[in-house]
C-alpha cells in the first residue's frame, strides 16, 4: 500500500451557489473537523477545504475570500459564471486532483453529515479508491421528493445504468480515481453515473441526511427533472432499442390485422377499399417504426463514440520496468 494512504492530503470540495447564509457555520464545522483530523494524525497538514463559488450573486465569494485569508487551510476557486452543481463540483475535484491524495465532495448546506468523514477515511486507508455516502432513510424528505427520487433510481436501474441507490454526491475519491474521472470528457455531466464506471475498489458509508442548515434549496423541481433526464439520456441507449422492439411488435401485429381484414373481406363484411387501406396502414406503420429503430441504433453508436469515454483504466501493473536513459 502506498505510504500516503496513512497520512493523506485530504481535500474537502464544496460547490456553493448563493450560500452566504450557511457558509459561516459550514466553515466553522469543517474547520473544526479538519483540525481534529490533523491533530489526530489522520490526515496531512497539507489538507484543505476547497470552496467552489459557482457564479453566486450574493456575498458567497466575499465570505470565501475572507475565510481563506484568515484560515490557512481554507482555499477557494471562483467560476466565471453559474454552471450548475455538477460542473462546479467537477471544477473543484479537478483543481484538487494534482494537490491531494483523496478528495471528499459534499454539499455546502450541511445536509451531509460531517462526522461521516472519519469513516470515509477509514475505508480509504483500507485501500478503497471510491467511497460512496449512502443515505440511511429518507424520512426528512417530503413524500413527493422521496417517491420521485426512489422512482428515479429504479428507472435508472431498469434502463441498465449502474447507479448507487440513495447516493447523491457525498463521496470520497482517491487521486487515481480522480485521474480516471478526468478522462471522461463528456459535457452533459452526471457524476453519479460516471463514478461507478471508473471502477477500482469501492465501498459504502451510511449516514443520516439532515435538513438544509439555512437558506433555500438551489434545486427546484424543474432543475431536478432536467437533471434526471440528463442522467437517463447520458447513460442509456435503451429508449432507442425500445423503438426497434415496438416496430417489430407492430409489424407482427399487422399480420394478424391482415388476416382479420382478409377474413372480413371474404365474408363480405368489409366496405370496398377498407381492407387494402387497413393492411397498408398497419404494415407501413410497423415498418417505419422498425426503420426508425435501425436508424436509432446508429445514432446510439454515434452518441457513444462522440463521448470519447476511456475504454479502460489500468489499476495495477506488476512489472512496469524503467527505461534506461
Ligand atoms: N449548487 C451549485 N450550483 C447550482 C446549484 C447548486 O453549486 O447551480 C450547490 C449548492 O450550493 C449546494 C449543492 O450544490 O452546495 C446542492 O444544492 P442544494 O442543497 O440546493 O440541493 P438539494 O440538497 O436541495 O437537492
Ligand atoms: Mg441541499
Amino acid at each position: 500500500m502506498e505510504a500516503t494512504r496513512n497520512d493523506p492530503v485530504l481535500y474537502l470540495v464544496l460547490p456553493c451557489y448563493n450560500e452566504e447564509e450557511v457558509l459561516p457555520e459550514t466553515t466553522k464545522r469543517l474547520t473544526e473537523k479538519l483540525y481534529a483530523l490533523i491533530n489526530a494524525g489522520a490526515v496531512s497538514r497539507e489538507s484543505r477545504i476547497l470552496f467552489v463559488d459557482d457564479g453566486s450573486k450574493d456575498g458567497t465569494w466575499r465570505l470565501i475570500s475572507e475565510y481563506s485569508g484568515a484560515i490557512p487551510f481554507v482555499d477557494g476557486v471562483k467560476l466565471a459564471h453559474n454552471r450548475g452543481h455538477q460542473n462546479a463540483l467537477l471544477a473543484g475535484l479537478m483543481t484538487a486532483m494534482p494537490l491531494c491524495d483523496c478528495a471528499i465532495s459534499m454539499d455546502a448546506d450541511l445536509q451531509d453529515d460531517v462526522d461521516a468523514v472519519n469513516r470515509f477515511l477509514e475505508k480509504y486507508k483500507e485501500g478503497c479508491d471510491v467511497v460512496y455516502g449512502v443515505r440511511n432513510k429518507r424520512e426528512n424528505d417530503t413524500f413527493f421528493k422521496r417517491t420521485t427520487a426512489e422512482g428515479f433510481y429504479r428507472v435508472m436501474r431498469l434502463l441498465g445504468v449502474e447507479v448507487v441507490f440513495n447516493h447523491a454526491d457525498y463521496r470520497l475519491m482517491s487521486r487515481r480515481a480522480l485521474e480516471g474521472l478526468s478522462e471522461y470528457g463528456e459535457v452533459n455531466l452526471f457524476l453519479r453515473g460516471i463514478v461507478p464506471l471508473i471502477g477500482f475498489r469501492s465501498d459504502y458509508v451510511y449516514y443520516d441526511r439532515a435538513e438544509r442548515f439555512a437558506g433555500e434549496s438551489k434545486y427546484p423541481l424543474k432543475k431536478m427533472l432536467s437533471f434526471a433526464l440528463d442522467g437517463i439520456t447520458s447513460f442509456s441507449v435503451k429508449p432507442l432499442k425500445l423503438i426497434s422492439n415496438l416496430g417489430i411488435l407492430i409489424s407482427a401485429l399487422s399480420v394478424f390485422g391482415l388476416l382479420y381484414a382478409l377474413i372480413s373481406y371474404f365474408c363480405g363484411a368489409a366496405v370496398a377499399g377498407w381492407t387494402a387501406i387497413v393492411c397498408s396502414i398497419w404494415l407501413l406503420g410497423g415498418l417505419q417504426m422498425l426503420c426508425l429503430g435501425v436508424v436509432g441504433g446508429y445514432v446510439g453508436k454515434i452518441y457513444s463514440e462522440v463521448k470519447r469515454r476511456p475504454r479502460y483504466l489500468i489499476e495495477t501493473h506488476l512489472k512496469p520496468g524503467k527505461r534506461e536513459e
